[in-house]
C-alpha cells in the first residue's frame, strides 16, 4: 500500500517558499504555502498604478540561457523557456551632471574595448578585470549542488580557477576600485550601496551577462513568480495567502507545525522557513534554537540596504535612451537624517512593452539607505510628515530626470514613491533589506546551515541562510533543502516524477 504524502509547511510565498514547494511536491510530499501578503513573490514583485507598471525587483536572471549556468536547474522547477528574455545591450551608463559619460557593455569585449578608450591610464587593471569576467564566467554552480559523482567532477572543474576566486572574493569592490585613476570608474566600484561587497560578486554578474545567462524577463520578476506558483498548484501545492504565521510549534524539540496570526494551529511532518531569517529564530522561535556563532552573525555581518523606490509613469517614448543610466550628482541627494546620495540610478523600462502603454514609459529610480528606522518611525508617528517627505524626494528625484530630459516633468502622469517601511510591512524582511547578508569579503557567497541547533524536523530557505541572495539562492536553498529531507525520509529526490521510498538509504530518526 502506498504511504500517505507527508505534509510540509512552508513559511512565506517568496521565490524561496515557492521553489521549495515545487520540489517537494515533485518528491511526493503535500506542500502547504503560507504567506503573509495578499500575493505571492516577496521582494521579487512590481505594481501597477494607472496603466504602468512598476517593477522593484527584476535587473537580471542568472539561467535564462537552458545550457548556461543554473538554466538546467531552473527548468526543474518552471517552464523558464515560456518567458522571454532581453539581454540589454548596454548594463549601465554613468553620467555626470557637467556631461562626461561611461558606458558599461553587457559583452566583455565590448565593455573592455570602450573602457580603454575612455580610461587608457587604467588599461593594467581593466585587462585584470575583463580577464577575470571571462574566465569565471561559466563556474559549474549547479553541479555542486548535484548528487556526488557530478559534484566530485564539479569540484575538480573549479580548483583551477580556486587561486583566481580567492583573490576576488578577498576584496571589496570598494578596495579593488580604488586602483582606478579614471574618477568615473572608481566611482563605479566605490560608491554603490553595495561597495562593502566582494569584488567577485561584479565580476561573475559581467561574466552571467556576457555570457546572455542574465537575461530580463518581460513581465519582470512576477512573469517568474506566476509560473512558478502556478506550477505548485498544478502538481497539488496548496497556496494559502494572508496568512501569516505568528509562531512555529515544537514538542521535545521537533517542529510540528505553526500557529497563525489568527490563533489557528496548522500541523506538519516538517517546517521550512523561507521568510526572514532574524523573524524565524527570534520571533517564531522565541530564540530558543540559536547558537553564539548564530547571533554572531546577526548582530555583526552587513546587509544589503533598505530602499526608497520612485516610480514615474511618463507619457513619452524614451526608446533612446539607456534602460539603466546612472546619474553623479552635483549636489548629493538628501534621503534621511543619516543618507546622502552622490549618484542615483533611474531604470527606463522602453524593453518592457507591458509595463506601459504604446509611446510611454515607466521609469523608477532606486534610492538605497540603512536608515530603515527613521522610516519606520515617521510612517507609525507621523503620518502626514510621512507623506511630505515622501513628496520631497519624489520632487528632488524628479527635478534630477528633468535636468537630464528636459520637459519630461510635464510628461509624468503617475508618480509612486514606496519606503522601507512599504519594503518592510509588505515582506517582513529584517531592516527592510533587498537581499539579505552582504556577501563581504570573508563570508563570500558560502552558504549558511539550514538547520537550528538541536531542533529537528524544521529547515530555512532562501536570502537568509545564503549570503548574496537574489533569485538563484531561492533555487539552490530550496533544491538542498528538500534533498535533505527526502535523505531524512528514505524518499529519492527525484525532480522530474514522483518521489519513492529508497530503503536503500541509511535510516535516521530525525532531521
Ligand atoms: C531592488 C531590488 C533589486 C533586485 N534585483 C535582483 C535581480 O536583478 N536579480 C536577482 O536574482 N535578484 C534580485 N533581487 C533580490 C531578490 O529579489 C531577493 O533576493 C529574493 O527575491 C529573495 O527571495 P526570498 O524568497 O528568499 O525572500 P522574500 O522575497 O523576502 O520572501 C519571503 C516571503 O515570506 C513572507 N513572510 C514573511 N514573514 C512571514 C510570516 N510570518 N508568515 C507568512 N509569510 C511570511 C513574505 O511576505 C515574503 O513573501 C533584487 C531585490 C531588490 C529589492
Amino acid at each position: 500500500m502506498p504511504e500517505p504524502a507527508r505534509h510540509i509547511v512552508i513559511i512565506g510565498g517568496g521565490i524561496a517558499g515557492l521553489c521549495t514547494g515545487v520540489y517537494a511536491q515533485l518528491c511526493g510530499y503535500q506542500v502547504t504555502i503560507l504567506e503573509q501578503h495578499a500575493i505571492p513573490g516577496g521582494l521579487a514583485t512590481s505594481w501597477t498604478r494607472n496603466g504602468y507598471t512598476f517593477e522593484t525587483c527584476l535587473h537580471w536572471f542568472l539561467g535564462s540561457a537552458p545550457d548556461g549556468t543554473l538554466g538546467r536547474q531552473w527548468r526543474e522547477v518552471f517552464d523558464v523557456d515560456k518567458l522571454r528574455f532581453v539581454d540589454a545591450e548596454v548594463y549601465q551608463r554613468v553620467e555626470t551632471e557637467d556631461g562626461r559619460s561611461l558606458t558599461f557593455y553587457s559583452d566583455v569585449d565590448r565593455m573592455e574595448a570602450e573602457l580603454l578608450h575612455a580610461a587608457p591610464e587604467d588599461a593594467e587593471e581593466i585587462m585584470e578585470f575583463t580577464s577575470a569576467i571571462r574566465r569565471l564566467a561559466n563556474l559549474p554552480m549547479d553541479d555542486l549542488n548535484a548528487a556526488w559523482p557530478r559534484r566530485t567532477w564539479a569540484m575538480l572543474r573549479l580548483i583551477p580557477k580556486l587561486p583566481l576566486l580567492t583573490q576576488w572574493a578577498g576584496m571589496s569592490a570598494a578596495e579593488y576600485g580604488k586602483r582606478f585613476r579614471n574618477d568615473l570608474l572608481r566611482r563605479f566600484f566605490t560608491e554603490s550601496a553595495t561597495a562593502d561587497m566582494a569584488a567577485i560578486a561584479l565580476v561573475l554578474m559581467f561574466g552571467w551577462m556576457s555570457a546572455r545567462n542574465a537575461g530580463y524577463a518581460v513581465g519582470g520578476a512576477k512573469s517568474i513568480i506566476d509560473a512558478i506558483t502556478q506550477r505548485f498548484r498544478a502538481l497539488g501545492g496548496k497556496l494559502r495567502l494572508m496568512a501569516k504565521v505568528e509562531t512555529i510549534l515544537v514538542e521535545d524539540d521537533v517542529a510540528v507545525g505553526v500557529r497563525l496570526s489568527d490563533g489557528e494551529i496548522i500541523r506538519a511532518d516538517w517546517v521550512i522557513s523561507g521568510a526572514d531569517g532574524h523573524a524565524t529564530i527570534y520571533d517564531m522561535l522565541e530564540g530558543r534554537y540559536r547558537n553564539a556563532a548564530i547571533d554572531a552573525f546577526y548582530d555583526s555581518q552587513k546587509v544589503f540596504p533598505s530602499y526608497l523606490q520612485v516610480s514615474l509613469g511618463v507619457a513619452r517614448d524614451l526608446s533612446q535612451e539607456p534602460g539603466f543610466l546612472a546619474r553623479t550628482l552635483a549636489k548629493p541627494l538628501e534621503i534621511d537624517p543619516e543618507t546622502s546620495l552622490d549618484t542615483v540610478a533611474f531604470r527606463i523600462f522602453h524593453f518592457d512593452p507591458t509595463f506601459a502603454p504604446a509611446g510611454k514609459t515607466a521609469v523608477t529610480c532606486f534610492l538605497p539607505t540603512w536608515n530603515y528606522a527613521y522610516w519606520q518611525d515617521l510612517q507609525r508617528k507621523d503620518a502626514t510628515a510621512y507623506e511630505v517627505e515622501k513628496r520631497r524626494i519624489a520632487s528632488a528625484v524628479i527635478e534630477i530626470l528633468e535636468r537630464r530630459l528636459p520637459g519630461v516633468r510635464e510628461a509624468i502622469e503617475v508618480t509612486d514613491v514606496s519606503t522601507p517601511a512599504s519594503v518592510m510591512h509588505f515582506t517582513g524582511n529584517w531592516k527592510g533589506s533587498m537581499e539579505g547578508f552582504l556577501p563581504t569579503p570573508g563570508v563570500g557567497f558560502r552558504p549558511r546551515r539550514q538547520t537550528l541547533p538541536g531542533l529537528h524536523r524544521f529547515r530555512m530557505v532562501g536570502q537568509w541562510v545564503q549570503p548574496g541572495g537574489g533569485l538563484p539562492c531561492g533555487l539552490m536553498t530550496a533544491r538542498a533543502a528538500v534533498r535533505a529531507i527526502c535523505r531524512r525520509d528514505h524518499v529519492a529526490f527525484l525532480p522530474d516524477g514522483p518521489g519513492r521510498r529508497d530503503e536503500s538509504m541509511p535510516r535516521e530518526l530525525f532531521g
